[in-house]
Order: C-alpha cells, then structure tokens, then sequence
C-alpha cells in the first residue's frame, strides 16, 4: 500500500480502545460504534465508510504488528471484527493467561475440533484427555472449569455440550491453524477462509461453510456442488 496513511483521530483511538476492550466485535455493534465515535468527536461520518475507517487505524498499528480483522461467524455468518497479534504465534498469544497443563488441554481440544467432521467436539471427549495430560494431570472437575474460562475469553464456544472454536479464535488463528493442520484444515470454497465448521462433498472433498451453503444454493435451481457439479449430498441448512 503505498497510499498516504490517512490521519489517526480521536475517533479512531476510540474505536480501537473499545475494540480492545472486546477483543472482537459483531458487524453491527462495530457499525453503531464507528458512528458514535464519529459524533463524540466531530469527525467526518460515512455509514458506508467503517472498512476505510478500519483500514486506517490499520495503516497506523501495522508498525506495533497488530491488526483489526474482519472474520464470519461459522455460525451464523454475520461479519464480526478482531484485533489480532500478527507477531506472536498461537501458544504466545495465550500463554501468559494460562498455565502449561491449560494450553495442553486446550490444543488438544482444538486437535478433537479440527480433526472432527462437523467442527465439534463434545465435553466428554474432551473431559477424556484430562489424564492424557503430558505436562501435568487434570481432574474433570477442575477441566470443566478451564473450558468455561477458554469460553468467557472467547477462545471456544459451546452449545449443547458441544464445543467449537470462536469466531474471535478462528480470525486470530487462521494462518496458525492452516499452516499446523496442512491436511486436514480447509478453506470453504466460497469465501475462501478457513473453515472449521462445513458441509464437505461426498465426490470431490471440497467444505463449504454452513451461511456459505445457504447463500450460494439459494441462487442455484439444483443443488450441485461448484467444484464437481455432482449432486450435494448434505442437507441444505
Ligand atoms: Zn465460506
Ligand atoms: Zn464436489
């Protein structure tokens, strides 16, 4: 980019402290929120304007080696924005908040969701590894607490019992997940990103994101796959 970096105003200072303050925001709370500091601050206001009003606050983090990341919810495919650490790796990222045994927990857990079909893993399979736990043993008791922590710091999410990553975990960890899970992550064939949540293709193998399913076979009159044009075997959500 070689673009002139536009000026950092108030504005943008505030969005990023409350971005930071959430780690990761959905579209329209971002949208509501790009406003707001607009008008606190006097500063120009566009409603169509928060990517260029992202991407500048982005040309002055590039230096500090962070970045506000626009990311999908597996989901329920709404938009959502995160701050990510382009300059520290996965374990980094979490280890000062968490102990060894805690980290361990919480890779294999994502080994489980990663190596899983549908993108979940359920509590008792991951209550199971607790005494597989090299670096040190944990009780199901005390696992069952951490994985509540890996949720209220939006590293996992869980419904019914069954844990997947985050929306906040899949945009920070992207590049890590697809470069240490080479054979088994894949990217959706629609969007392009990382997909841990997917409809696969019985003939060719290739995912599709579950909002990405939805939206491109709504425009299609038979449901076939965009990549073998063989029928698409799985339920449309
Ligand atoms: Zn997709
Ligand atoms: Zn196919």
């Amino acid at each position: 980019n070689t673009a002139m970096a536009a000026q950092m105003t108030d504005a943008h200072r505030r969005f990023l402290q409350v971005l930071m303050s959430h780690g990761i925001m959905e579209g329209s709370e971002a949208r509501k929120l790009h406003r707001r500091c607009c008008e606190i601050h006097k500063v120009y206001y566009a409603h169509d304007k928060l990517d260029d009003f992202i991407s500048t606050i982005n040309s002055h983090l590039q230096p500090l080696f962070m970045q506000i990341r626009k990311g999908m919810s597996e989901g329920d495919g709404r938009a959502h924005y995160a701050l990510v650490n382009l300059a520290e790796t996965e374990i980094t990222k979490m280890a000062s908040d968490y102990t060894e045994n805690e980290l361990e927990l919480f890779r294999k857990t994502m080994d489980l969701i990663i190596l899983s079909e549908n993108g979940f893993a359920s509590s008792t399979d991951i209550l199971n590894l607790t005494d597989q736990l090299k670096t040190k043993k944990m009780k199901k008791k005390e696992a069952e607490q951490v994985l509540k922590v890996f949720v209220e710091d939006k590293w996992l999410s869980e419904r019914n019992g069954e844990y997947t990553l985050h929306t906040r975990c899949i945009i920070e960890m992207e590049q890590y997940i697809l470069s240490n899970y080479q054979d088994v992550a894949r990217k959706c064939n629609i969007c392009h990103s990382l997909a841990i949540q997917s409809q696969i293709c019985e003939s060719c193998g290739i995912g599709m994101h579950l909002p990405c399913v939805r939206k491109y076979f709504r425009a299609q009159t038979e449901p076939r796959c965009p990549q073998c044009n063989d029928f698409w075997s799985c339920d449309i959500p």
